[in-house]
C-alpha cells in the first residue's frame, strides 16, 4: 500500500462559479488544509495582497519561473498567466498536509497527468445567467473582460467529465458541506490507507 501523503485537492470550474468563496469558507472550517498561493501576471484587484492572494509577477518574472521549472502547472487565461508554485505544494504533501489548488481547467488537466491520485472537483454555477450576474456584481472587470470570461466559461463547462466530483454552487453553505464530505470520503478510501495490523 502507498505511503500516507497529504491529499492533493484540485478545485476548478469556470471563473465566477464561486470557487474562491467556497475555498475561503472551507479555510475557516478546516484550517489544517493548506491553500496554494498561485503566481499571476494579472493586476491585483482592490484589497488583494501580494503573497497572500497571489504572487503578482511581471510576464518576464513569470517566464523565468517557467524556465526554471518552478511551476507545477501553468496556463494562460484571458490574456494573463497563472501558475502553481511547485515547492510549497510538494513540501506540504510530503509532510502529510492536504493541499487545495484553486485553478482553471487547463492547469487542472496538467495536474491530472502528474498526480492521477489527486481529487478533482468541478464547481459549477446553477446557470449561466447566475454566473453572469456574479461576475458583474464583483465589479472588478471591464465589460470586455467579462464577455471573454463568460465565453470561456461556456467552453469550460464541457470539461466536467474529466473530474471526479461536481458541486453545483447554488448555496454557499451546502456547497462547502459537500466539499467537506468529499474530503472525508477520500480520506477513507482503502487505496489511500496504509495499515499496520501488528499488535491488533
Ligand atoms: P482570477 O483572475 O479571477 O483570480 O482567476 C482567473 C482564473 O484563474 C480562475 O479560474 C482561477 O481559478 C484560475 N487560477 C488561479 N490560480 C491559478 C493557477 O495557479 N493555475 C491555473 N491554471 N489557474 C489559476
Amino acid at each position: 500500500m502507498e505511503k500516507h501523503n497529504g491529499l492533493l485537492i484540485v478545485l476548478s470550474g469556470p471563473s465566477g462559479a464561486g470557487k474562491g468563496t467556497i475555498c475561503h469558507e472551507l479555510r475557516r472550517k478546516l484550517p489544517d488544509v493548506q491553500y496554494s498561493v498561485s503566481a499571476t501576471t494579472r493586476y491585483p484587484r482592490p484589497g488583494e495582497v501580494d503573497g497572500l492572494d497571489y504572487f503578482f509577477r511581471t510576464r518576464e518574472e513569470f517566464q523565468t519561473m517557467i524556465e526554471k521549472n518552478e511551476l507545477l502547472e501553468w496556463a494562460e487565461f484571458c490574456e494573463n498567466y497563472y501558475g502553481t508554485p511547485l515547492f510549497a505544494v510538494e513540501q506540504a504533501l510530503q509532510s502529510g498536509t492536504d493541499v487545495i489548488l484553486e485553478i482553471e481547467i487547463q492547469g487542472a488537466l496538467q495536474i491530472k497527468e502528474r498526480f492521477p491520485h489527486g481529487v478533482f472537483i468541478f464547481v459549477i454555477p446553477p446557470s449561466m445567467s447566475v454566473l453572469s450576474e456574479r461576475i458583474h456584481k464583483r465589479g472588478t472587470e471591464s465589460e470586455e473582460v467579462i464577455r471573454k470570461r463568460l465565453e470561456t466559461a461556456t467552453r469550460e463547462l464541457e470539461y466536467v467529465t474529466e473530474y471526479d466530483y461536481v458541486i453545483v454552487n447554488d448555496e454557499l453553505e451546502k456547497a462547502v458541506d459537500k466539499l467537506k464530505c468529499i474530503l472525508v470520503a477520500e480520506k477513507c478510501r482503502v487505496k489511500r490507507k496504509s495499515y499496520d495490523f501488528q499488535g491488533v
